[in-house]
């Protein structure tokens, strides 16, 4: 038998063992084998990586913007280069399929190849005041920036944030997900000898409330990026309120998914229904509540609840299928909610149960599931689940529509399917949420900002607007005497 590698933290291109001599195991949620054994960071090792990336960080901001950006640029194309190596580690560690892994993974690569181009335009703005004054801006980077990911598309949600802050002229010390550290380990080695100055991407594992509550706690971070729970979002905004940092924090969703009586139904499909179930639901934008119009409620459920029970389960089908969910204590959630729809009331038009059979038989695998006649106020209805778990509201026309979409106290996407251009632009403008999808849903580009209105967050990664969220602006004004 193989013997389990074990990963240090990542400090300088080097794996580097913990202070403490601990390691954790990180588990396979489709046969519970253990994959890697991950460092158990605590405060020394937060230390020694936050005073590296420091002493690294003056030489990587001062270097031209163009130079930063073609360093992104072969980071990005080294990540391409080991595609196969990383989405097979990220489909151990996660759970997703390995083809579904190389997809997230493309789009890892086009942050930093995106990131990288921005770079150089990264520019301030003269400022008219008349002659006797010249006053310019310029966006200056925050210093060492702290980066917290979660589970569900490790290396996907790494590269959203590191890109961005290292184009701006940071350095970042990185606290991945304890569930699923090993491919931002590998992959940080793999951009130092890319040509990434070694300390400008540290990375230290461990558990959130040991190395990521000294991460955002530490003097040295002026900022942080954090991707995660609601909870834990809370728990850093309270810190950094009390430090006087910035953050931004993407959090959770229960995004509303409108299908009304004109769409294409045949293209919501497949839209609607991955809209929830792909990547086994555990997505932040996730369509979960799909509100269907009254007229073509009984024909489109009945559609999206057949379909569902054709979706393949377990990593042992050709791709497409559903991966595990990944890890124990999600899978537990999900379960839990099958029994919180019963008491809801609300009627199980598809799965609402563990997905068994060859192959399935050591994995986290839950069957894709809906309900049906649910009102908004239902747990299931208001709280995340993060599984492959979609909720069928009716509505009656497009004000109902839109005041269901918006009671909800997350904000973060909204899909809209109907062939009436001005009903589409109406109802996008009034839904509160940070992204809008209309006639498809989830599959976005880098260029797209996401973000949250209400509890799904503060600030924006992704396109443009990421790239100065990653520095604060100097006003420089100089009297012509
Ligand atoms: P989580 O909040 O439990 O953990 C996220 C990260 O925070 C992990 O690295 C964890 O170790 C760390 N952490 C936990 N407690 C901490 C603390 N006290 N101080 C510092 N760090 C701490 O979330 P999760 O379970 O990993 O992820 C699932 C959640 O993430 C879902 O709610 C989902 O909606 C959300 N999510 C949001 C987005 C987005 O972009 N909006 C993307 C993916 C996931």
């Amino acid at each position: 038998m193989q013997a389990v590698q074990e990963y240090g933290h990542l400090i300088g291109g080097e794996y580097v063992p913990p202070s403490s001599g601990e390691y954790m195991d990180s588990i396979n949620p489709a046969d519970q084998t253990v994959v890697a054994k991950i460092a158990r960071g605590v405060a020394a090792d937060v230390e020694q990586a936050i005073a590296a990336s420091k002493a690294a960080c003056q030489a990587w901001a001062d270097m031209r913007p163009l130079e930063r950006g073609r360093i992104l640029t072969d980071v990005g194309r080294a990540l391409r280069d080991n595609m196969g190596l990383l989405s097979r580690l990220e489909s151990q560690e996660m759970g997703m399929p390995v083809e579904a892994a190389a997809m997230t993974l493309g789009t890892a690569a086009s942050y930093f190849e995106y990131y990288g181009g921005l770079a150089p335009s990264l520019q301030g703005e003269t400022i008219p005041v008349g002659p006797e004054q010249h006053s310019y801006t310029v966006y200056e980077p925050y210093g060492v920036v702290g980066v917290i990911t979660p589970w569900n598309a490790p290396l996907n949600q790494t590269a959203r944030s590191i890109a961005p802050a290292l184009a701006a002229g940071n350095c970042v010390v990185h606290k991945p997900s304890e569930f699923t550290s090993v491919t931002a380990l590998v992959f940080a080695q793999i951009a130092v000898k890319a040509g990434l100055p070694a300390n400008v991407w540290n990375v230290v594992t461990g558990l959130g409330a040991e190395a990521g509550d000294t991460l955002v706690r530490h003097p040295d971070i002026s900022k942080i990026a954090f991707t995660g729970s609601v909870r834990t979002g809370q728990a850093i905004g309270a810190i950094a309120a009390e430090k006087v940092m910035t953050v931004t924090l993407e959090l959770g969703g229960k995004s509303p998914d409108i299908v009304f009586e004109d769409a294409d139904l045949n293209a919501a499909l497949m839209g609607v229904l991955m809209g929830f179930v792909g990547n086994s639901g555990q997505v932040c934008l996730a369509g979960t509540r799909v509100l269907i119009q009254r007229s073509i409620y009984d024909q489109f459920s009945k559609m999206l609840a057949d379909t569902a029970a054709f979706i393949p389960v377990g990593l042992h089908n050709p791709f497409p299928t559903l991966g595990p969910i990944a890890n124990k204590d999600q899978y537990e959630k999900v379960l839990s909610y099958f029994e919180v729809a019963k008491e809801d009331g609300a009627t199980l038009l598809a799965g609402g149960e563990k997905a068994e059979g060859e192959g399935l038989e050591n994995g986290f695998y839950l069957k894709p599931t809906i309900y049906g006649d649910v009102n908004n106020n239902m747990r299931i209805a208001r709280e995340e689940i993060f599984g492959p778990v979609g909720v069928l509201i009716p509505f009656e026309d497009e004000a109902e529509a839109i005041a269901i979409a918006n009671d909800t106290e997350y904000g973060l996407a909204a899909g809209i399917w109907t062939k009436d251009l001005s009903r589409a632009h109406r109802v996008a403008g009034k839904v509160q949420a940070g992204q809008i999808y209309v006639n498809y849903y989830l599959e976005s580009g880098v260029e797209h900002p996401m973000g949250g209105y209400k509890k799904s967050g503060i600030g924006r990664e992704k396109g443009m607007i990421a790239l100065k969220q990653y520095t604060q602006s100097k006003n420089i004004s100089i009297k012509l005497i």
